[in-house]
């Protein structure tokens, strides 16, 4: 092996990269995942669910590249669920980030639209923080996805967010849950539901960090406030142990997931119904948004 300079990152096989390698090897990555899963057919209208972190702000760049080459200009859409101290400072990322690449960044709050943000919700409601977030933010972009004819959200979901949930779904024993998720999700036949896409499916989080670093994107590492002594927190400290020591763990749990997720869907399947109350597609016949909603309305 000829004596390499600055290397950035050593993978499992023990191959060496420096930075321009790197780059090379993780947009490589990130394409085979694109062109498996057809992610980017071009008769579909993709909108980047963005927030301004490192994963969201990696996928953003990489598919803007490639839809530019398409004359085509990418629309953003990030949802401002009202952490005082963390989002304010992440939505000046992306504001910065779509303007360099000229991409179109339309910020809808939680505010605007439901009267509160997470940290109202967080004084009134004994709820399980990313719970309400998620509920929120979920609900939002498909909604507004659809007000722009996107039929695609792309998501900056990486291959530890996907190998934590994976793990907590099972701990918790809802396979339900489980048949949502996947490189492509959202699959089901609903006029108003919008499919999701995830690019970063097989690229590390300390993949996207390095990418990130190198390519230099003013984005900051905090991570939310809220993330602190949650499940998931404790899940990833768990798999980082054990893919420190055993190194493969993880992928070893995407791998085997991708394996059993056909027959995971075939018997979990549930049908999307109309919510009653907002006429958005939903699992059941009042959606967790208006469920949320009218718990935080009534205390
Ligand atoms: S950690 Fe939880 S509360 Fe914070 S942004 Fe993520 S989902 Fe929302």
């Amino acid at each position: 092996v000829a004596k390499m300079d600055n290397i950035v990152y050593i993978d499992q096989s023990k191959k060496k990269y420096n930075k321009s390698q790197f780059i090379r090897y993780f947009e490589a990555k990130v394409m085979r995942t694109i062109r498996k899963y057809n992610m980017l057919d071009k008769n579909d209208k993709i909108v980047l669910a963005i927030s301004g972190g490192k994963d969201s702000v990696t996928m953003a760049y990489i598919l803007n590249k490639i839809i530019s080459k398409r004359g085509k200009q990418l629309d953003a859409i990030l949802i401002d669920e009202g952490i005082q101290g963390y989002r304010n400072t992440t939505i000046e990322d992306a504001k910065k980030f779509c303007k360099e690449e000229g991409i179109n960044l339309t910020i809808i709050s939680t505010k605007k639209e439901f009267n509160f943000g997470l940290d109202d919700a967080l004084k009134k409601l004994d709820m399980n923080p990313c719970t309400i977030c998620g509920t929120m933010r979920r609900y939002l972009l498909n909604k507004y996805a659809r007000k722009i004819k996107a039929t695609q959200i792309a998501t900056g979901h990486n291959l530890d967010d996907e190998a934590q949930t994976i793990l907590m779904n099972q701990f918790k024993g809802n396979l339900q849950l489980s048949s949502k998720l996947g490189p492509v999700t959202g699959v089901k036949d609903h006029k108003k539901f919008i499919k999701r896409i995830k690019p970063l499916y097989f690229v590390t989080e300390k993949e996207v960090t390095i990418y990130t670093t190198l390519k230099g994107f003013q984005v900051k590492y905090t991570e939310c406030p809220n993330s602190r002594n949650t499940f998931r927190s404790e899940v990833r400290n768990q798999i980082n142990t054990i893919e420190n020591k055993f190194p493969g763990t993880k992928n070893g749990i995407i791998n085997s997931f991708i394996d059993i997720l056909p027959r995971i869907r075939e018997k979990e399947s549930s049908k999307i119904v109309t919510c009653n109350t907002c006429q958005e597609p939903s699992a059941r016949p009042i959606c967790s948004m208006c469920e949320l909603l009218e718990k935080y309305n009534k205390k």
